[in-house]
């Protein structure tokens, strides 16, 4: 029996892998770039946060909630590290849940998959793009931009739209579809978020730590709190991808309101900054020692205080307005910064049209679909790959008649 899979990312190398270890199986992974696991050496800033301790159906979105579950509970992360183990990876894991490979390096979790893929019923073929599959009355012929396979069954493993440069595409949602799958609405998630003020640029590279409320036409949307990072367009870091999943999609008014001192009650801050009226400092250096230099001084100016005043002739106004400024400053947002930049597409193929046991399409006898190419997308942490291995594995598993 010959497994095709199309796709040589995280989740088609895991169902290659999983395919084959029926030794009576033929696999035949193909990819369209010139390596496999292109996407994946960019993952977690080169770093690659594989897994997720924590991973559970809840840090999981799609239409059907439920769909991931059994794939999760199957394959959950201490098995996909057990696996990635005997594969060769040694990895590490932060406090927070988050596994890295022992390295710090991506290239190592895509060495040791490479290495795996070097079985002698595992056929990759890169450089092939599959431009046109059909159901044939044995199973599936498969075009390629180099030629053309006939596989008994096929998995379709090409990802999502998210991370275009890095190999997202549309061609898995497009193959589907022609098998007459549907695909939900499309949106970028785990994204930084672009606004027009003007203190975003004057703030380009300072991290800080703060309570970031988005309100969607004066109604709270998503609150987190964690590492914000000001860049030229906007907000980024992490709270910012934790929270911007579906911001800025549809019309209507979208803000957030930054607290940067989420852990201080105002009247503390109040007090804080009343003692500086003692200080022979100007109001350059309002929030010196309290916030980073740059960012404190942008606030003063926000709070409507002229720089290089002596702070003992602020008004008590005017402190309460740098109170309210440091702990509610309200920010425009314009959009998202788009697909290219995005970590992962939210939404995808409809789940409720496969098997959440086995990954099989309930339209088409002998075809899987795995990965972020299905309507299921994670929080920002590691959950996005795990998903990508578990729904792998099983869709290898199942269609390699191995379960
Ligand atoms: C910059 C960035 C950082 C990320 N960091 C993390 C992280 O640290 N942790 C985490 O959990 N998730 C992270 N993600 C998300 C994660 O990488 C993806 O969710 C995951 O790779 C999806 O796996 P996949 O197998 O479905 O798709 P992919 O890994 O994208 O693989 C799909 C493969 O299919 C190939 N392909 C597509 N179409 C065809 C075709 N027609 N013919 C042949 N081949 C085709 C593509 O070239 C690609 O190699 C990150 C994403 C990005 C963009």
């Amino acid at each position: 029996m010959v497994i095709g899979i199309i796709g040589g990312g995280a989740s088609g190398m895991a169902a290659a892998l999983a395919a084959a270890e029926n030794p009576n199986v033929e696999v035949l992974l193909l990819e369209r770039q010139a390596r496999v696991g292109r996407k994946l050496q960019a993952t977690g800033n080169g770093r690659c946060n594989l897994s997720n301790l924590h991973a559970a159906p809840g840090c999981y979105h799609g239409d059907d909630l439920s769909f991931a579950d059994y794939a999760l509970t199957v394959y959950p992360a201490v098995k996909t590290l057990e696996w990635f183990a005997k594969l060769g990876l040694y990895t590490v894991t932060e406090d927070s849940g988050r596994v890295y490979p022992y390295s710090d390096q991506a290239n190592s979790v895509v060495d040791v998959l490479r290495f795996g893929l070097q079985k002698d019923n595992i056929r990759l073929v890169t450089g092939a793009e599959v431009t046109r599959v059909k159901k044939t009355d044995n199973g599936f012929f498969v075009t390629c931009t180099e030629g053309s396979y006939a596989c008994d069954k096929l998995i379709i493993a090409c990802g999502g739209l998210a991370g275009t440069k890095l190999g997202g595409s549309m061609s898995g949602y497009k193959l589907l579809r022609s098998f007459g799958h549907n695909c939900t609405k499309l949106r970028p998630a785990l994204v930084q978020l672009k606004s027009d003020w003007s203190g975003c640029a004057a703030l380009k590279g300072v991290r800080t730590n703060c309570l970031v409320n988005i309100f969607h036409n004066g109604e709270l949307y998503s609150h987190s709190t964690g590492e914000l990072q000001f860049t030229d367009y906007g907000l980024s870091g992490p709270v910012i991808f934790e929270i911007s999943r579906d911001v800025c999609q549809g019309s209507g008014e979208w803000v957030c309101k930054l607290d940067f001192l989420p852990d201080v009650s105002g009247d503390v801050l109040a007090d804080m900054l009343r003692n500086r009226k003692e200080m022979p400092i100007t109001t350059d250096d309002l929030l010196t020692g309290i916030l980073h230099n740059r960012l404190g001084r942008v606030l003063t100016t926000a709070a409507g205080v002229r720089m290089q005043q002596p702070c003992s002739e602020l008004t008590e106004d005017a402190l309460m307005q740098v109170v309210a400024v440091v702990q509610g400053l309200e920010v425009n947002l314009t959009d998202t910064m788009g697909m290219d930049c995005a970590q992962v597409t939210a939404g995808g193929i409809c789940t409720d049209e496969f098997d959440p046991m086995t990954m099989e399409s309930r339209l088409v006898p002998g075809l899987y679909a795995c990965g972020e190419v299905l309507d299921i997308d994670g929080d920002c942490g590691g959950y996005n790959l795990q998903w990508a291995w578990s729904s792998g594995r099983l869709a290898g598993h199942s269609a390699g008649g191995n379960t």
